[in-house]
């Protein structure tokens, strides 16, 4: 059984540079409008022990773990061989740090997807953050790791539930991208700027990037392991949640999103589909596929899901961290509600007409408390310099009502 010391020290473990220089941040995925279906939350194996302390926690004076030395990106070759070492996964005792059956899927995608891919998209690609000149890591590849079940599957590649094989052993979630997927959807600069902005980022509410590094076809993520699964699933396992547990992930949101917009990133894509949550139910910020850094800078960029847009970027014109003030008001009437306020199934022009108007309905079947009408409607302001700051959000009745604060908090 691991003791809380030794699950401080593997967290520790994987913060420690090459050179005692400061760890790497965090990190996630790219978005998407596609709105997943109902779907069953994925059977959980870790212990509690574990993931209560693999939140983010830097401990920058520990010791690295000792682990491959390699310099050079692994190759196709080795990757697959490791990868088939770890199939059976079944033959390891089960314990606090059981991470499942492997499935063989890597290999199954070196088979049909990947190809080497050259020239400036290859540099733009080379992710390795053992050398990256602002917080390198450890040196990491594929070997360093037992592969354990699938966790599901991204646009780019599958991601795997993985631990360290080397001590201290750490638990995470290995995120697989095919660099010439990548290339052909044309967002290499857009995930190394993801993978950039995340590496600096640590927040308990923001998922972590540990390290992230490549092979000739393949980058890899080292995310924290986000226990409990999507957020999106559980939306639609419950149709709805209550107001207390919209409270306190709207807490949580907001929380981490002061924090993001304090250094200069927007996110631009909030939505139940970018949420994970932590084995305690806590709720992590995903995907920043979207993310631009902003500093005193109005983008005009349209993107984002539709029904999350607010009715700045529906009408074209500049936009700064007010649209995540105005997300924030959606996904509170979503949480609460289950579907986002201004959803029009048949018409896409429709929704972006009642956007644009701020047609904002409560429903018939569902008894909202005034006080999150009052902070919804205190979101969905269509000047964004009108929404409450997130600074109030925090400390609004609704918010008050459902969280426990200690005085220092407040
Ligand atoms: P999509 O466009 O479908 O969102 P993506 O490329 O953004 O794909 P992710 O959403 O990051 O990929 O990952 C795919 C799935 O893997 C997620 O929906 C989630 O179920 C699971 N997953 C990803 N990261 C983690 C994590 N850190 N912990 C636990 N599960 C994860
Ligand atoms: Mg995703």
């Amino acid at each position: 059984m691991a003791s809380i010391g030794s699950v401080t020290r593997q967290i520790a473990a994987l913060e420690i540079t090459n050179n005692g220089k400061k760890p790497a941040g965090a990190s996630s995925s790219s978005s998407s409008s596609f709105r997943p279906g109902h779907g069953k939350q994925p059977s959980q194996n870790v212990s509690k022990l574990l993931t209560k302390f693999s939140a983010p926690n830097p401990f920058p004076n520990t010791k690295p773990a000792q682990g491959s030395s390699l310099r050079h990106p692994t190759t196709a070759t080795n990757a697959t061989t490791h990868a088939s070492s770890s199939k059976n996964s079944k033959a390891q005792p089960p314990g606090p740090l059981d991470i499942g059956t492997y499935d063989g899927g890597l290999e199954a995608d070196e088979e049909k997807r990947g190809e080497r891919v050259t020239g400036e998209a290859a540099e733009d690609l080379a992710l390795d953050s053992s050398v990256s000149g602002k917080n390198p890591t450890r040196e990491w590849t594929l070997h360093d790791f037992d592969i354990g079940r699938p966790l599901g599957k991204g646009k780019f590649g599958r991601v795997y539930m993985v631990r360290t094989k080397s001590e201290p052993k750490y638990i995470l979630a290995l995120k697989t991208l095919y660099k010439s997927e990548i290339v052909q959807s044309k967002v290499e600069k857009q995930i190394r700027r993801e993978i950039e902005i995340q590496q600096n980022l640590r927040h308990p509410n923001v998922l972590r990037l540990y390290g992230y590094f490549h092979d000739e076809k393949r980058i890899f993520l080292m995310l924290e392991f986000a226990g409990k699964g999507e957020l999106y699933k559980q939306l639609s396992k419950y149709g709805s949640f209550s107001e207390r547990r919209s409270s306190r992930y709207i807490y949580q949101m907001a929380d981490a999103l002061i924090y993001l917009h304090g250094k200069h990133v927007i996110h631009r894509d909030i939505k139940p589909e970018n949420l994970l949550l932590g084995i305690n139910g806590e709720l992590k910020i995903g995907d920043f596929g979207w993310s631009v850094h902003a500093p005193g800078n109005r983008r005009m960029t349209l993107c984002g899901t539709l029904d999350y847009l607010p009715p700045e970027m529906v009408e074209g014109k500049a936009h700064n961290e007010r649209v995540d003030y105005w997300a924030l008001g959606v996904l509170t009437y979503e949480f609460l509600v289950g579907a986002p306020p201004f959803e029009d199934r048949d018409s896409v022009n429709n929704t972006y007409r009642r956007i644009a108007k701020v047609d904002l309905k409560w429903p018939k079947d569902r008894e909202l408390s005034p006080e999150v009408k009052d902070l919804i409607t205190k979101l969905l302001r269509h000047d964004p310099q009108a929404r409450i700051p997130l600074t109030d959000a925090i400390r609004h009745p609704w918010i008050l009502k459902h969280n426990k604060f200690r005085e220092s908090d407040a």
